[in-house]
């Protein structure tokens, strides 16, 4: 008996287990400058309803068709490449064809398998993490430096910024701070904590070769996020100075947002994923340094994407040959203002993602609701679509209109014209994944008095409050319903919040705390509901989810008469399968009286609220080998039309699909 203890002893100090505090998926709990601290990752748990539905999907679809992708040397391998560089395997990898972002991409599989076990405590996959992080630390090199592709290409370091050899370690260094606070455990966290004393030591004296250093720089997040679970400071002034290196010396590009200093920038440019990895990087610099020059640039680069930058889906990135003012070479980046196309929208769903990422880290910054809206706005439309229902064929590009053909691959290069399992590039179905499986730790937020609700869904929630405990049960249909109720467990000491995010367009939202009178909310605010709460409280909130016409800019060419239409944070799309027989996507309009009538299809598409309505036809007629041709009187017809959410889209086959629809005046 003493000597099982002894070896269960070794195994934990082998494996490094620390009693760690089990934290946010960003550790906002101590950061200065924040309003909304982020709840522990075993706070929250998603309690049936529809995010639970797609962690499902993620836990049990996603995750192993990664690992499956992954594991398959003929298939872009990833992890192979660890394999091969500790001499364990990965015999048949082409070196050659080795993605030099590869590395990052397990490291955010890890991170997600990570955030899936704070829900399913499933001791195979903690040994499972366990087996893999041994092989990461055989990997890493003996100065701390790791990137298994450079290193079997036989690639000299810092010599190229697209060898992705930060955008790696940036991964490496999250991945390893979520996998410490889901396990306790030490075994990544000082792979990562060695990582980053390299890059301390290479980084801190701001070499001249260096300044435009790297391409995709999530390890402006990492590092801010080792920081704060270390409490070592050189990691924060190192996310400081990833932060203010770009740009700081003249022969920086547009592209990688190294032209221009960010702290002097007053617009979103470059590369997409590139640009919302630096925002969101430096946003957390910010939370834990202030600096009102730094959050002034913020502002400013937020106003022009949400102002002239970003699609109706929350997608950003709209060009694959994109824009420069200044005339540098740009791709998959950020066009001019107002330039929108639909059919060639890029919109990679990491960039998505990542304009979600920044949005949710200014929302803790200020409380102001139009940043949860644009993070919803971006997770249940742009990020979704980026996957198919089962979680396991994935989309780079998330275009708002297809002809029913396949586009030029020089418009959409890393996408098949159908979601694919098999893909050049495992970036987004890994930032899809990740993102879902941690969207738990999203949903809520806190100040010291009271309990904030930033996504609806059924869920857990218990977490410290200044009162004591604060335990709820969320009990929702959202989003194909607006009635949210709320019941108390158990009940913090003293007058606490609940305070209920209001999107901006739930005109003539409701709550009703038990029997007392229904209270009008304003749209675009948290409702404050301050009380002293007993077990037993019941909260219903009811948003308002009636179907509404959007239109967009008058200088949006791709849009300008036209409408998409909206559901609660959903966007609908007309797609050629719901078409009557023999009717084109091209041929509906809608008038601005239309009526909407709302049916919940539980067979279609996993499930959808679909949407019905009359709408005008105008035939498109034969325009074989025309361009153009002299308007004539045409007549008018009407059919029944159906609308699917956007996300859905792309799930039965080949189509013809627009969320733009023609205005019928
Ligand atoms: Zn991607």
């Amino acid at each position: 008996m003493k000597r099982i203890v002894i070896y269960l002893l070794a195994g934990c100090i082998a494996a490094g287990v620390l009693s760690a505090r089990n934290r946010g998926v960003i550790d906002t709990s101590e950061s200065p400058h924040v309003k909304l601290r982020s709840l522990d990752l075993d706070a929250v748990a998603w309690n049936g309803g529809f995010w639970a539905g797609r962690f499902e999907v993620i836990r049990n679809n996603t995750i192993p068709t990664l690992w499956r992708a992954m594991e398959d040397p003929a298939n872009g391998a990833q992890y192979a490449s660890f394999l091969k560089t500790t001499g364990r395997g990965g015999e048949n990898l082409n070196v050659r064809t080795l993605n030099v972002w590869s590395d990052g991409d397990v490291y955010k599989t890890v991170e997600a398998v990570a955030l899936v076990f704070t829900t399913t405590k499933d001791p195979a996959i903690d040994r499972r993490m366990d087996e893999i992080i041994s092989v990461f630390a055989e990997a890493q090199e003996k100065d701390g430096y790791l990137s298994t592709p450079m290193r079997l290409k036989g690639l000299e370091r810092w010599t190229n910024l697209q060898n992705h050899e930060l955008y790696n370690m940036g991964h490496l260094m999250t991945a390893a701070c979520i996998h410490h606070r889901a396990t306790g455990k030490k075994n990544f966290l000082d792979i990562a904590t060695k990582v980053a004393d390299y890059l301390y030591v290479t980084f801190q004296p701001r070499p001249k070769r260096l300044t435009h250093f790297g391409f995709n720089p999530s390890n402006i997040m990492g590092a801010a996020e080792l920081y704060r679970t270390t409490g070592d400071r050189k990691y924060l002034e190192l996310a400081g100075i990833f932060t203010q290196m770009r740009g700081s010396a003249p022969g920086g590009s547009e592209l990688n947002q190294s032209r221009t200093p960010l702290l002097q920038e007053t617009e979103a440019v470059g590369h997409a994923v590139t640009a919302m990895y630096l925002y969101a990087g430096a946003t957390d610099v910010y939370a834990e340094s202030g600096g009102q020059p730094l959050l002034d640039a913020l502002q400013r680069i937020w106003n022009d994407v949400a102002g002239r930058k970003m699609y109706v889906t929350g997608a950003v990135g709209n060009l694959y040959r994109g824009a420069s003012r200044k005339g540098d070479n740009v791709h998959e980046a950020f066009g001019l203002d107002y330039e929108l196309p639909n059919r060639f929208a890029y919109t990679e769903t990491c960039a998505n993602i990542a304009n979600a990422m920044w949005n949710w880290r200014l929302l803790s910054l200020s409380a102001d609701v139009k940043y949860a809206d644009t993070m919803e706005l971006t997770l249940y439309n742009s990020m979704l679509s980026g996957m198919g229902l089962e979680g396991q064929d994935f989309y780079y590009s998330n275009p708002l209109r297809r002809h029913g053909d396949e586009l030029p691959r020089v418009v959409r290069r890393q996408d098949p014209p159908l979601r694919s399992t098999v893909l050049p590039c495992y970036c987004c179905p890994t930032s899809i994944a990740r993102t879902v499986a941690g969207l738990k730790g999203w949903a809520f937020a806190k100040t010291p008095d009271a309990l904030w609700v930033n996504l609806y869904g059924s869920a857990r929630v218990d977490t410290d409050t200044a009162g004591g405990r604060f335990s709820l049960v969320e009990k929702t249909d959202y989003p194909w319903s607006g009635a949210i109720g709320f019941t108390v467990e158990k009940a913090p000491a003293g007058e606490t919040g609940l305070m209920l995010r209001i999107p901006a367009w739930a005109e003539g939202a409701t709550a009703r705390v038990g029997n007392e009178a229904a209270r009008k909310l304003q749209a675009g605010s948290y409702a404050a509901l301050r009380r002293v709460w007993k077990t037993g409280d019941r909260v219903e909130l009811q948003l308002p989810m009636t179907p509404r016409l959007v239109v967009a800019n008058p200088y949006v060419e791709s849009a300008r008469n036209q409408v998409a239409v909206m559901r609660g944070p959903l966007v609908y799309a007309l797609e050629s399968p719901d078409m009557p027989a023999g009717v084109r996507v091209s041929e509906v309009s809608l008038s601005p009286g239309v009526r909407f009538e709302e049916r919940f299809d539980k067979s279609l598409l996993g499930g959808v609220m679909v949407l019905e309505a009359q709408a005008r036809l105008r035939p498109d007629g034969d325009w074989t080998g025309l361009l153009y041709r002299t308007l004539r009187p045409e007549p008018v017809r009407s059919a029944r039309i159906r609308l699917i959410p956007y996300y859905a889209w792309a799930n039965r086959g080949m189509s013809h699909m627009t969320v733009w629809i023609p205005r019928a005046d």
